[in-house]
């Protein structure tokens, strides 16, 4: 008898499989036949209702089952444009044509005689009176999944069938063939959602959802399976959120428990504060500190999270709860994704904190070995009371001498263990993460859902709209000539251009050139600065300086300037190749500008484009809010491209997607609260605590939960 097969077990061992295609899809994630059985179709196609040639209606979406009969590949007047044209034939003696742009590779796969399923939409040619399909999507049928599987006909045709995305040469149907196959093979598994969540629900099991999913029953709407809310595809979605949302609620109650610090708020702090403030706050930014200093004076430690739009004043609320912090006798720490960012902000706290007495300091990677000890020293006994600095901070041998708030700037660049490791240097410090990129509120539930988050949902007072226009590169001299215009009238402008990981020197010269070229031959009688991310620490300290003291005029950077600059002199942001940018990192730049009662522009130079990168622009164009803008870029690149997974923290999902069932995550969400809520002390929270220990803590993450 030949071993059972376990649901741990490599898929290199299944028959059929073996090393090289175990290989392929180690690739994709896919190492055991758990990965497998979990690898979800992308769509359904239903192949029961499977029409006859003469039968197609032009205009209708159907599936056909038919034979090539010939092909023929030609090129096209447009240049390097080739068309390839594959002729099919079924028994209803009808004929179907194929059509593939840039198919050549096409003529390698279909051959005269093959069979194949074909799904698309039908179309009618009254020039050529012939039926056709544009681009469709196809299925061989005797391929050899089919001649080793006897009743694998069944299997594939003549029902609702499931699709799965290729991996490498691996097809849709050779990996429908092996789930089927495991789906009969393995011992099935049972529920571990907690009975008492299921059944007011009426969820399906697990099992019985997990089958249906990859074969739906006969009759099933294929239109819920390709909506993925069917009864079998909610289950499953909702128990991965749920477990997930479970975690975080469990996370955020451990905190609140833990024994942190309960800092003053006195009379002193209150005056101080004033003392500090250069502007009147906003009312956002007042209600904002207002949460922050109850969660500081909370003997729990603060978990927190502060959005709000670029130059909606996040900075000074952060420079606030700093003063409580020290002023409690505590040191506070800032930490900045990038050193001229850690710069910036040093430079800005030093100004509004030195004053009254609070010694900052700026610690960064580049800081000479001498420096360093120096550095360290100062912050080991508490001379400086205030410490900005890039990862260097997080690193193992800076001790403080007493950390009470930490100050984490644009905390998705950082990752969820990073956070943690410099909590661990203070007893229990306070954590205040800043971020100036808006988070839809599904993700932040996601990622964040383990804080508490304040909103700065208000600009200063006085702010006047961006204005955001396209500027063809061909008449880049209307950009040049309002840069002048606002010169001339006491204004500074920004001119970007894109940073390419790869093409970093390639950039650099470009922004080198560019500064050349404008000194030279555009603004004679200006002085034009440059940054970049190569230069010496010492160097674009001073570019930096220089433009902030108004010495020079135009700004000529990479995207250094990207965050956290604060120069409100300045009213044009002039981004050349703008359709090499992101969305958010285009209104990032945006941002930079704006930044005072003066009226700013900015103006996005392009040169060819990508339809996307048109609707990126276009976006910009229409809009100045933070949050339609981060919709949008979610929609255009998908979560974890936004974020960078890895970096975000941002759990890789196998059944849910966020974009797609945001809706299923709040419901888990509040199923999760409740369940959390009821069972305190009972043995059902026991039970989940216990699974989530050890099915999901280290995939997510949850480094939390006890
Ligand atoms: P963020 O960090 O949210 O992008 P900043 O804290 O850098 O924004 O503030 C943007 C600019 O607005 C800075 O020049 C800052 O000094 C100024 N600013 C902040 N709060 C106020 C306020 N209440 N009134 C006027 N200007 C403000
Ligand atoms: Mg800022």
């Amino acid at each position: 008898m030949p071993p059972a097969i376990q649901w741990s077990t490599p898929l290199q061992f299944l028959k059929g499989i073996g090393a090289a295609r175990a290989k392929a899809m180690a690739g994709r994630g896919l190492e055991t036949v758990t990965d497998l059985l979990y690898y979800m179709p992308i769509r359904y196609e239903d192949r029961s209702s499977q029409k006859r040639i003469r039968e197609l209606e032009p205009g209708e979406m159907a599936t056909v089952m038919a034979r090539v009969t010939s092909i023929h590949s030609k090129s096209l007047r447009r240049q390097g444009s080739r068309l390839t044209e594959v002729v099919f034939h079924d028994s209803s003696g009808g004929s179907l044509v194929g059509k593939w742009f840039h198919g050549g590779w096409i003529a390698d796969v279909l051959q005269p005689g093959t069979l194949v399923s074909l799904y698309g939409k039908v179309e009618f040619e009254t020039y050529t009176r012939s039926l056709s399909m544009l681009h469709p999507d196809y299925e061989l049928l005797d391929a050899e999944a089919e001649t080793e599987e006897p009743g694998g006909q069944a299997l594939h045709t003549g029902r609702i069938v499931p699709v799965y995305s290729a991996i490498g040469k691996i097809s849709s149907r050779m990996l429908r063939g092996w789930i089927h196959r495991l789906l009969q093979q393995v011992e099935p598994a049972g529920d571990a959602l907690p009975e008492v969540v299921r059944a007011p629900l009426r969820l399906k099991p697990f099992w019985q959802a997990l089958c249906e999913t990859h074969f739906p029953e006969a009759g099933c709407a294929v239109r819920d399976l390709n909506r993925f809310r069917t009864d079998a595809q909610f289950r499953l979605i909702f128990e991965e959120f749920f477990w997930l949302e479970c975690g975080l609620v469990l996370k955020r109650r451990k905190a609140r428990r833990e024994v942190g610090i309960a800092f003053q708020l006195n009379q002193r702090v209150r005056d101080q504060i004033k003392r500090m403030l250069p502007f009147r706050p906003t009312g956002a930014q007042k209600r904002v500190l207002q949460q922050i200093a109850q969660d500081m004076s909370d003997p729990a430690p603060m978990l927190r999270m502060l959005q709000g739009d670029v130059g909606s004043g996040k900075t000074l609320v952060a420079a606030e709860a700093a003063i409580i912090a020290m002023e409690n006798g505590y040191q506070a720490a800032v930490l900045a994704p990038t050193e001229i960012l850690a710069q910036q902000h040093e430079l800005y706290f030093r100004r509004l904190l030195q004053p009254l007495g609070y010694e900052v300091l700026l610690l960064t990677g580049s800081d000479g070995a001498r420096d360093k000890v120096m550095k360290k020293r100062a912050v080991e006994h508490g001379l400086a009371r205030l410490v900005v600095g890039t990862h260097a901070l997080l690193q193992g041998d800076v001790a403080f001498h007493k950390l009470g708030l930490v100050i984490i700037d644009e905390q998705h660049r950082f990752g969820v263990m990073q956070r943690f490791q410099l909590m661990r240097k203070g007893a229990s410090p306070d954590v205040l993460v800043m971020t100036a990129t808006p988070i839809p509120r599904t993700l932040a539930l996601t990622i964040y859902g383990d804080l508490e988050v304040s909103v700065i949902d208000e600009l200063p007072a006085g702010r006047k709209p961006i204005e955001t226009r396209q500027i063809p590169e061909g008449h880049i001299e209307l950009a040049w000539s309002l840069v002048r215009q606002q010169v001339d009238s006491g204004h500074q402008a920004y001119v970007v251009y894109p940073l390419v990981e790869e093409q970093e020197s390639a950039a650099r010269k470009a922004a080198e050139q560019m500064r050349e070229h404008l000194q030279r031959d555009i603004f004679p009688d200006l002085r034009v600065g440059l940054l970049h991310g190569r230069m010496k620490p010492q160097d674009k300290e001073d570019a930096m300086d220089a433009f902030k003291r108004g010495d020079t005029h135009i700004l000529v950077a990479t995207t250094v300037v990207e965050v956290g600059v604060d120069v409100p002199n300045a009213t044009v942001m002039v981004i050349e190749h703008a359709e090499g940018f992101g969305l958010s990192q285009l209104h990032q730049l945006r941002g930079r500008v704006g930044r005072s009662a003066a009226k700013s522009y900015c103006l996005l130079v392009t040169s060819r484009m990508t339809p996307e990168a048109q609707q990126r622009v276009q976006s910009m164009v229409a809009t100045n809010d933070g949050f339609r803008i981060a919709e949008t870029d979610l929609q255009l690149r998908g979560p974890g491209e936004l974020f960078g997974t890895k970096q975000s923290g941002l759990p890789a999902f196998r059944f849910g997607d966020l974009l797609r069932d945001h809706d299923v995550l709040e419901h888990a969400r509040n199923e999760a609260l409740g369940f959390v809520a009821r069972h305190e002390g009972k043995p059902e929270l026991e039970a989940a605590h216990a699974y989530l220990r050890e099915h999901w803590q280290r995939r997510y993450g949850l480094v939390l939960v006890a």
